[in-house]
């Protein structure tokens, strides 16, 4: 069970990978229960779990409802072209794995800004033939230059409708950045029958725990921020949410029994479609 801390740090530093501080990427996948992920992640993921002991049940929780969103989407709308924004460090299933799984030959684009997640981004795309999966490095603070990206318009056809994922990466865009106005770009950009799924962390579910993650991503001068309810309803503004609406994670349509306490799992997650 080896870290990438076993890789010389040169290695890393020739993809400008900065292993000295803690990234989200990297934290999120210590919770997962990855190996990208070098001390000072891992001292930050400890501390955060300190706060808040069930964080990995949280992460998987989150990952979880992509899995289902990914597939109610392919099953239930005819979504054949996926564009995975924030997609982090590769974890199995992907989304082109869950996509492909309901209709081979669906088309993802993942996006990333990290270099980390560059340098593992041909591992995202080995079972696939490249044609129908790609990895573009963009930040979704820019959604223009994202869009008009030559391998995004290569692989995705923006005439048609795509499920645009933001699954757990709005919380590292501060207020300040306009996440919803990017947002609305992407959205204004969609043709009718696209989707959007997303999922945000919340201090809604317990105010006081959730306080405690900020506050220690803050000290390791991460950006995280916690949505409303209010919040997260503003990134579907104008598109049609799809039952339950905007829901906790483990509630958006569990597969099998609902669980016992769905606030389990500090994360609002919803889909809505453009019609
Ligand atoms: N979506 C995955 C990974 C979440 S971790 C999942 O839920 O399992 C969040 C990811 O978003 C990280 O890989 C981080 O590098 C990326 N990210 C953060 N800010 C971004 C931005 N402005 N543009 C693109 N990606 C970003």
């Amino acid at each position: 069970n080896q870290h990438e801390d076993a890789i010389e740090p040169s290695q890393w530093e020739r993809f400008g990978v900065d292993t000295t501080t803690p990234h989200s990427a990297r934290v999120y996948d210590y919770w997962l229960g990855g190996k990208t992920n070098f001390p000072p992640d891992r001292a930050m993921a400890e501390a955060i779990e300190a706060a808040v002991p069930s964080i990995k049940q949280m992460a998987k929780a989150n990952r979880a409802f992509q899995g289902r969103a990914v597939r109610h989407l392919a099953r239930e709308h005819g979504i054949r072209q996926f564009l995975d924004l924030g997609t982090g460090i590769p974890t199995s299933p992907n989304t082109h794995e869950i996509a492909e799984s309901v209709s081979p030959g669906t088309r993802v684009v993942y996006v990333d800004n990290d270099p980390i997640v560059l340098a593992h981004a041909r591992a995202l795309m080995v079972s696939t033939p490249a044609t129908r999966t790609t990895y573009i490095h963009a930040d979704l603070r820019k959604p223009e230059e994202l869009l008009s990206d030559p391998a995004l318009t290569a692989t995705l056809d923006l005439t048609r409708p795509v499920g645009l994922l933001m699954i757990a990466v709005l919380m590292l865009i501060a207020d300040e950045d306009d996440p919803w106005g990017r947002v609305a770009a992407l959205r204004d950009a969609l043709p009718a029958g696209s989707c959007i799924a997303l999922t945000t962390p919340t201090q809604d579910f317990d105010p006081e725990a959730v306080g405690k993650v900020t506050e220690a991503a803050r000290a390791g001068g991460m950006t995280l921020v916690p949505r409303t309810y209010d919040d997260v309803l503003r990134f579907f503004d104008g598109w049609d949410l799809i039952e339950p609406g905007v829901s906790p994670v483990l509630a958006w349509r569990p597969d099998g029994e609902p669980p016992a306490d769905p606030r389990a799992a500090y994360y609002w997650g919803g889909v809505a479609i453009k019609r």
